[in-house]
């Protein structure tokens, strides 16, 4: 199975409800960013640099809260910033899982051994620690000696102590692909259940050249390696989302699958392009102009293939074709 039995019942049966009501935009993922403090400066990070004013903001626990209770959405991303430095992240895991919600907890897995004793390990709840490569090219990437060590050490100990571990590997211009699979080698031989993949989306805040990649460049790094990937281990990224990335489907954005609430609000339109911020979620939903994003839209979107933007529409069924349904469920538990 890709996804605990029980996470992969209460999503599908989210999905069911929502397209019996005619729901047309519903989320699936909340991507939750608490705090945008980190203790890294990642090379390809946006969050550290669009966000420097308001660097020291968190959002309270009641407010997290309050806006996991305010979005549906079944999966809850808690995102940054590095969440693992706000104080109470145990407490506010534990009352997400309460409400019946999945949690990721999006990391860089070095304050994993120093924080496990906050968590109790649960089938909806996974440490997704993120990994660009194996340890000289991580350290580069995330700018810090012995960066890479700490987040193998975190999820060995998590392994241990029963918790589910994903990672998380962004894709850039310069990343070998025969690395990627070295790393999900060695990350199958310690028992993680599982890996997301997804390539980079150029931040105008980040100013490195070289490192991302157009939709040409991305189609072409995906095409010639990903199906190697997705035989070999366990991939979160789902085949449709893959076939996209390699050229072979054509996929609207759907953004308002992952809705993104911070310290300044609920980001419009999307998880990696602010226009403004949102007072409410349904504000979020009902006032952004969604016909306005997308490839050949907006210039912003021309070269984003992100998992944020587009692997709802995988999931939820825009550009559908048939068998999509069938895939997608021999995917789940396979
Ligand atoms: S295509 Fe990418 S950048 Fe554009 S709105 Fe969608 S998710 Fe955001």
């Amino acid at each position: 199975m890709r996804f605990p039995l029980s996470m992969s019942v209460s999503i599908a049966a989210y999905i069911l409800r929502q397209k019996l009501a005619g729901t047309k935009k519903f989320p699936l993922v909340l991507m939750l960013e608490p705090l945008h403090a980190c203790n890294l400066t990642c090379t390809g990070c946006g969050r550290i640099r669009e966000y420097v004013s308001t660097i020291r903001e968190k959002l309270s626990i009641d407010e997290c809260l309050q806006s996991v209770d305010e979005c549906p959405a079944p999966v809850v991303s808690i995102c940054g910033g590095e969440p693992m430095i706000y104080p109470g992240i145990g407490v506010l895991t534990a009352r997400i899982l309460e409400r019946g919600k999945s949690v990721y907890l999006c990391t860089n897995g070095m304050f994993i051994k120093k924080k496990i004793s906050e968590f109790r390990p649960s089938n909806r709840f996974f440490f997704n620690v993120h990994l660009d490569g194996m340890e000289k090219t991580h350290d580069i990437a995330v700018e810090r000696e012995g960066v890479f060590k700490q987040a193998i050490e975190g999820i060995r100990i998590a392994k241990e102590a029963g918790f589910l571990v994903c990672t998380n590997t962004t894709i850039f211009a310069e990343t070998d692909m025969d690395e990627v699979d070295q790393l999900f080698g060695l990350l199958k031989s310690l028992g993680v259940d599982g890996h997301m993949i997804s390539p980079a989306y150029s931040y105008q805040a980040v100013h490195a050249d070289g490192i991302f990649m157009d939709r040409a460049m991305i189609q072409q790094k995906f095409l010639h390696n990903i199906d190697i990937l997705f035989k070999k281990y366990k991939l979160m990224t789902s085949p449709i989302y893959l076939e996209f990335l390699k050229g072979e489907r054509q996929m609207q954005c759907t953004a308002w699958g992952n809705p993104t609430r911070n310290v300044k609000g609920w980001k419009g339109p999307c998880y990696l392009i602010t226009d403004t911020h949102h007072k409410t979620f349904r504000q979020l939903i009902e006032d952004t102009p969604w016909e306005k994003y997308g490839y050949g839209r907006d210039p912003r979107c021309e070269n984003c293939m992100v998992h944020v933007g587009y692997e709802a529409s995988a999931v939820v069924g825009l550009n559908r074709k048939l068998g999509d349904t069938f895939r997608l469920a021999l995917w789940q538990v396979t």
